[in-house]
């Protein structure tokens, strides 16, 4: 027989249940997005990726540990997307064996269009108030960076994991994070998951920075090293 769930398990599924219905708005949301352009959705999270890496150029074993699909599958799609003309490839300078692979205007403006057009998801998530939405940030977040730690999802490209990021640097309670690369300070509500000028933390700095960034939030550190265990 198996065992009754705990409940802080019971919350933990029904959280889980909440989200997986979330999760099937968000692929019609997807799919209605890509077919919009002739695309599917795969080969819509590989074309914004590239745009996002600008004019340096991507490799395709790079795209596919990113997104978290099979190699053949980010070849596939990127082959599709080389064919209607949205991206190029070209020998890769540092190592002419190996190939990268570019956005082109088209693809570019593919991009743009995708990015204008207004989800199901988001705006239930307008009805939200900009409070609720940055304390989900904050949750999101959370969630995502306990995903990397158990290597469940590849790295991303998040504030609470780059190097230029100095998290409650300043007294303003409204702007209390810096970015260095920008020189410039933000408040909780522009904590980025996907920056294109993410560098990433070395391994040794990212705990440190993780529970400087949680003790606002926390009663001690005990509470912001949680997540790391
Ligand atoms: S470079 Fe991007 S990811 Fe890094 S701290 Fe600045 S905004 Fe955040």
């Amino acid at each position: 027989m198996t065992a009754p769930l705990s409940p802080s398990q019971e919350l933990t599924r029904r959280l889980r249940d909440g989200l997986d219905r979330i999760c099937v708005v968000m692929r019609a949301d997807q799919w209605a997005i890509a077919g919009a352009v002739g695309l599917n959705p795969t080969q819509t999270h590989v074309l914004t990726f590239i745009t996002g890496r600008g004019e340096k150029g991507v490799r395709v074993g790079a795209i596919a540990t990113q997104l978290g699909v099979a190699q053949p599958t980010a070849t596939d799609s990127i082959a599709s997307l080389v064919r209607k003309g949205f991206l190029t490839k070209a020998p890769d300078p540092e190592d002419t064996r190996a190939v990268t692979v570019r956005v082109t205007r088209v693809g570019r403006d593919i991009v743009r269009g995708i990015g204008l057009a207004i989800t199901a998801t988001e705006r239930a998530l307008e009805t939200l108030s900009i409070r609720e939405q940055t304390e989900l940030l904050r949750l999101v977040i959370k969630t995502i960076r306990a995903l990397q730690v158990a290597g469940a999802i590849a790295p991303q490209r998040m504030c609470v994991t780059c190097g230029y990021f100095r998290p409650n640097a300043h007294e303003d309670k409204r702007a209390p994070h810096h970015c260095a690369y920008v020189d410039a300070a933000f408040g909780a509500e522009g904590l980025r998951i996907d920056c294109d000028e993410h560098e990433a933390l070395p391994e040794a700095d990212r705990e440190a920075v993780w529970i400087s960034y949680m003790k606002a939030f926390s009663d001690s550190e005990e509470d912001a090293r949680d997540v790391t265990r």
